[in-house]
């Protein structure tokens, strides 16, 4: 018998204004129709009819209200973008019935108003891109983009003039993104931005539906509602606000990895402050311990750059000295380096190459002591672990809760039979190193 293959929505576009507004409709219907859409040339064979306006003059203003009104009349179905999308609440005083207004250049408001209108049909027999996306990533780990670009100004980085400040995405369209990523075999999620703690501060006043529940713009609230779908929840990027301790019970409930990657950078409060860092180092000492008595697994990874301009000995010390009493989970380090635009390439007193080396195999043979110890304080317990591969004769490689992909250690086991990568398998450690676990499963 044959296959019948659904039919995907049409979707209308009336698109006013300049040709920089036509770019974007080519732009949002290129993207709806690699997802399948089809394009209808009139109002009657839409599912959904977008409105991209334009709001450069009264006059221009005016027409695309009138454009609003028609495709209203004419169809019922209205989504509206472009550059009127500024003054969303002139237009829904107008037309209380139209369905989303976003502004312009957001594409993926757009394309996600759309989703919600006229959910798109997945077909395995005419998609060329999966479901979930085309992915860099083994299947069963995948990266969660939540933000891009960044409110902050550290003096070694460009991002935020590469980037932006920061915007972050609609909760919902995250959380529709994880969904079908978890349903394509992702077993393990890992948030991502250059900012996690502040997600949402530009859009906290927008809560959005999912799955009948409102979900705030939140780091909390976004990581409750990932920690739901079944797969690990790993986040990245976090900066230690006073806000971010409200995760920590998400942890110790088991709803988030007990892990935490969090880019310290340095200790020593006037390093921290040439380096223009958003940070207190005495009570994130402090915060680390109340969080640990929440959560008594948590695993802390941080970065840490030497040689910054300025640092002196004592200062290199100083840092040194608050990494043994940090007691840091997992530590990279990195010799500063100026980067070409960044703000501190113009501070006085560089360090010599040299002393940064030195101060490299410092930081880097501390560290790994800490990190021997805490991992030798494993051996004996039993641990999950995921795998990221599985050889013929039994061993595999996987890692622990405490381990990031690429950035962190790994666990060795041997005795692995019957089990596929993205597997989770609960394991008896029996040795550690410096930066690794080996075991068997228990
Ligand atoms: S280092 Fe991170 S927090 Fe600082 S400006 Fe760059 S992206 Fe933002």
């Amino acid at each position: 018998m044959a296959t019948r293959i659904p039919e995907s929505p049409k979707v209308g576009m009336v698109s006013l204004g300049c040709p920089k507004n036509l770019v974007d409709s080519e732009r949002i219907l290129t993207k709806l129709r690699s997802e399948g859409y089809r394009m209808s040339p009139d109002y009657a064979g839409a599912d959904v009819v977008l409105v991209n306006t334009c709001g450069f003059l009264d006059s221009a203003k005016e027409e695309s209200l009138e454009a609003i009104g028609e495709a209203i009349a004419e169809n019922g179905r209205v989504i509206v973008t472009g550059c009127m999308g500024k003054e969303a609440e002139v237009i829904r005083q107008r037309f209380p019935q139209v369905l989303a207004v976003t502004g312009a250049h957001q594409y993926e408001q757009v394309v996600d108003a759309v989703h919600e209108a006229a959910p798109p049909i997945p077909s395995p027999f005419v998609d060329l891109v999966p479901e979930a996306g085309l992915k860099l990533t083994p299947r069963h780990y995948s990266y969660l983009k939540i933000s891009e670009g960044c409110n902050h100004r550290c003096a070694f980085c460009i991002i935020p003039a590469l980037r932006g400040d920061l915007v972050s995405r609609r909760p919902d369209a995250i959380l529709r993104e994880a969904e079908k990523l978890v349903e394509a075999g992702t077993r393990e999620l890992l948030v991502i931005s250059q900012d996690t703690s502040a997600y949402g501060v530009d859009i906290r006043k927008q809560p959005r539906m999912w799955k009948g529940r409102e979900v705030v713009p939140h780091m909390t609230d976004l990581a409750r509602e990932l920690g739901q779908l079944g797969a690990w929840v790993r986040l990245h990027y976090v900066y230690p606000y006073p806000h971010v301790d409200q995760v920590i019970p998400l942890m110790a409930e088991g709803l988030v990895l007990p892990y935490l990657d969090i880019p310290f950078q340095h200790a020593a409060p006037s390093v921290l402050k040439r380096m223009r860092r958003p940070a207190n180092e005495a009570k994130v000492l402090e915060r680390l311990r109340h969080w640990r008595s929440i959560c008594p697994d948590i695993a802390i990874r941080s970065t840490f750059v030497v040689g910054f301009p300025g640092e002196t000995e004592a200062d290199f010390e100083y840092l040194l000295e608050w990494l043994d009493e940090a007691q840091l989970d997992r530590v990279g380090a990195f010799r500063f380096e100026p980067v070409e635009g960044a703000a501190a390439n113009a501070l006085p007193d560089p360090v010599p190459e040299a002393v940064k080396e030195e101060r490299y195999a410092r930081i880097m043979e501390r560290t790994a002591a800490i990190s021997a110890t805490k991992l030798a304080a494993k051996v004996g317990r039993k641990l999950d672990v995921i795998l990221d591969a599985v050889d013929d004769e039994g061993g595999a490689t996987g890692r622990s809760m405490a381990d990031a992909p690429e950035i962190d250690g790994e666990v060795f086991l041997r005795d692995v039979h019957g089990r596929a990568v993205g597997d989770i398998v609960r394991v008896t450690i029996e040795d550690a190193d410096e930066h690794d676990l080996y075991g068997t499963p228990a």
